[in-house]
């Protein structure tokens, strides 16, 4: 069985001491592909998780600047996202898009740095990955005037209602560790209307790990608690979940960057 996660930060620090062995455990477990979210601690370092990708076949990236940290970005912050979103082993631009829990970044920054790297991807002919906490409204009303290409809801925790909004959107739906807490019913619920074909499997690593590894640091291999509890939800196996969110991400982040998969929306020219 080989599992994808669509979505974890092995550039962080805490995984600097044991690297190599975390990555033995995920191919243990299966999880033998892994996208590297390359936002780091923001610009000016933005290769972060490109580097990892070179030196290391299982691994893919992306490029692209958290929204925590929209207030570090400046011109030349947008040169090098163009530039670097090129490499071959980018495979989709973010983690971007609205973060008012924290307010790390001013909220009409945040907003504006959004619209620029949605730019930037369509130029790319990349998918984003969504980083959305408490801005669903903010986000989806900047999506629906600046995006009609493709994309991932990461680590979703929204509801049913909320699913089928991003569903209609044509978005994938990612689900991480949240779907195994015991507070995670409005998360399953979600999980379960999700059609076939646009659902995805993360950790985040090193952040949210499933239960019963709650409170450790996360790890890409501990995607198998996640990928057990969403076939449980489904009604289906965990061989059955593992093969489409396979298929669903080889689709979606590997085929060739045609600019023909961005239909209806302006080149800004
Ligand atoms: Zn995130
Ligand atoms: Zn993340």
């Amino acid at each position: 069985m080989t599992i994808t996660d669509s979505h974890c930060h092995l550039d962080h620090e805490k995984f600097a001491a044991d690297f190599d062995a975390v990555l033995e455990r995920a191919a243990d477990a299966g999880v033998n592909r892994i996208l590297c979210i390359g936002t780091g601690d923001g610009p000016p370092e933005l290769d972060r998780a490109i580097r990892l990708a070179e030196r290391h076949e299982r691994i893919l990236a992306t490029v692209g600047v958290h929204p925590h940290e929209a207030a570090k970005v400046t011109p030349e912050t947008y040169a090098a996202l163009r530039e670097l979103g090129k490499h071959e082993k980018v495979v989709a631009f973010g983690e971007i898009g609205l973060d008012y829990h924290y307010d790390f970044s001013p909220r009409e920054v945040q907003r504006a740095v959004f619209i620029e790297q949605l730019q930037i991807a369509r130029e790319l002919a990349l998918p984003i990955t969504l980083h959305i906490r408490e801005a669903w409204d903010d986000t989806m009303a900047i999506l629906t005037e600046h995006w009609s290409g493709p994309g991932i809801v990461h680590c979703f925790t929204g509801d049913a209602a909320q699913a089928r909004q991003a569903l209609g959107m044509g978005f994938h739906l990612a689900f991480g560790g949240v779907v195994t807490f015991k507070t995670g019913e409005t998360v399953r619920d979600a999980a379960r209307i999700t059609p076939d074909d646009r659902l995805l499997l993360e950790t985040d690593a090193p952040f949210l790990a499933p239960i019963p590894y709650r409170g450790k640091r996360c790890e890409p291999a501990m995607m198998v608690e996640t990928l057990n509890k969403l076939a449980e939800v489904r009604g289906t196996t965990p061989e059955h979940v593992a093969g489409i969110t396979n298929a669903n991400f080889e689709r979606l982040c590997l085929q060739p960057r045609i600019q023909t998969r961005y239909t209806g929306v302006s080149d800004g020219n």
